[in-house]
């Protein structure tokens, strides 16, 4: 299928889209497929391999432990914070699996086959990187007698998206087949800008057409406005929750003292009144919240992918609050903003799916917070009424302001830079909205050109800076 905004902005838990999300989805396939195979029965070992960054970064980011949950049959959209404790700590405690347990959870946890596993059935490849991308696994289960009865390699390309190893062609002939379907199909920004100037539409609209392909009206706007309950929800989460993150950097949250310090600088006013002089403290907060809450492996809306999730929020957040005539804004209105805002975003995420990366670990940090940043600033300009070249300028300056940005978290934890490196960016995003409004839409940098930018820039980064934890501030810092 053609990527589309529910692609970019899926459910999932923290703390990485393409080190959490991705490894469980790929896991649970696995698992579903041994179990429609027949042979769940017979298998009596198994063996994972981790291949690039997904194991040199792998423990910090939590690959290990979803690669399990994965492989017990649970999907990243559907499990519960909760349940993932619960059947961790079981399989730690009896060093037992229930391999495909969760494949059919109406056929209850006795349908999956109990199977003793250790540490060493899980192998570390940091150095070896597989062909087609850095984040390479390789699931492998046998019989008693050492016969191989399912085996499968996939990859975690970014954003919780899995491509399977030898399917890749037809994976990508699949999705320009499925774009021909789509009614105003688009693969570049000149591209979109050419289907606004012909329709007399604007981004948001282009996206929505498309959208239409598979899904009704209704079906689009009450899912876009889930998912920003999602991101609200996870907000609120975060905001009860104090300590410390767990890994052992022994970093603070920091949102529940923020906003209890907001509120009582506001505390004379109307509770839901946002006072614009507080705007940046407000933005701050949503984005430290969200990624803390991703840094400790709660849910959270890929957008576009887990490091980045709290970019759009606190940008949509600032758009639902701060944007001029929203303290007149009816419910309705306020949903009108939501919708439009994540289709306009999305169109732009499908750009950089197109013509670049959002991993991480393939361009480096660019691709995840400077894809989300772009596409904010997008959302942004859009429901602050900016004409196409408007937005696509947005996302440009948003964009080339971010190029270089490299990836070496420390302990290769999604929590230094990446907690903070959201506020900032949501600020560069809201910055990159209001220089194109003020402007005309002529720029001379195109958002294609600094699409290829980036990912030129990627593929010449050292790979120490590509969520490898080899390189800069992940070196650089003692990690206790
Ligand atoms: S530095 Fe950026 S790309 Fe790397 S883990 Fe953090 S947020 Fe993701």
């Amino acid at each position: 299928m053609a990527v589309g905004v529910f692609d970019l902005f899926s459910i999932g838990i923290g703390p990485s889209s393409s080190h959490t999300v991705g490894p469980m989805r790929a896991a649970a396939v696995f698992a579903g497929e041994l179990k429609e195979s027949g042979a769940l029965d017979r298998v009596a070992s198994l063996r994972v391999d981790l291949y690039g960054s997904l194991a040199a970064t792998g423990r910090g980011h939590g690959t290990m432990t979803a690669v399990l949950l994965g492989l017990e049959g649970y999907h990243p959209e559907v499990i519960l914070p909760e349940e993932v404790e619960e059947r961790l700590a079981s399989i730690a405690g009896t060093g037992t699996l229930n391999l495909a347990g969760a494949v059919d959870p109406g056929a209850g946890p006795e349908s999956g086959v109990a199977l003793p596993y250790g540490e060493s059935d899980m192998i570390l490849h940091p150095l070896t990187v597989l062909p087609r991308h850095t984040n390479g696994m390789k699931f492998s289960v046998s019989g008693a007698d050492g016969e191989v009865l399912h085996e499968a390699t996939f990859f975690s390309v970014g954003g919780g998206f899995i491509v399977r190893e030898g399917e890749e062609d037809a994976a990508r002939k699949e999705l320009e087949e499925s774009k021909k379907e789509l009614p105003l199909p688009f693969r570049t920004a000149a591209e979109l800008m050419g289907r606004c100037a012909s329709k007399g539409l604007g981004i948001s609209d282009i996206m929505f057409i498309n959208e239409r392909a598979s899904r009704s009206e209704e079906e689009i706007r009450e899912g876009l406005l889930h998912i920003w309950s999602v991101m609200e929800a996870c907000v609120e989460t975060s905001l009860k929750r104090e300590g410390v993150l767990p890994g052992g950097l022994k970093v603070r949250r920091r949102a529940p003292d923020w906003h209890e310090r907001l509120l009582k600088e506001t505390k004379d006013q109307d509770p839901d009144y946002r006072d614009p002089k507080y705007w940046q403290e407000w933005v701050n907060l949503i984005a430290l919240a969200v990624n803390e809450e991703n840094a400790s492996g709660g849910r959270v809306v890929t957008a576009p992918t887990n490091g980045a999730a709290g970019i759009i929020p606190a940008v949509l957040y600032y758009a639902l609050h701060f944007a001029p005539g929203m303290d007149k804004a009816t419910q309705a209105d306020r949903d009108d903003v939501v919708v439009k805002f994540l289709l306009a975003a999305g169109a732009v995420g499908v750009l950089y799916k197109e013509q670049a990366s959002i991993s991480g670990a393939e361009v480096g940090c660019q691709g995840e917070v400077g894809s989300a940043s772009s596409m904010a600033a997008a959302g942004l300009a859009e429901v602050m009424g900016g004409s196409p070249a408007q937005v696509e300028n947005a996302a440009e300056i948003a964009m080339e302001h971010n190029l270089g940005l490299t990836c070496d978290p420390i302990g290769g934890l999604v929590q230094i830079p990446c907690i903070e490196r959201n506020a900032i960016a949501a600020a560069k995003a809201i910055n990159a909205a209001k220089m194109a409004l003020w402007g005309d839409g002529t720029h001379r940098v195109s958002l294609d050109e600094v699409i290829v930018t980036m990912r030129e820039t990627g593929k010449d980064m050292s790979s120490k800076y590509k969520e490898t934890a080899m390189g800069g501030l992940a070196v650089n810092v003692v990690e206790c």
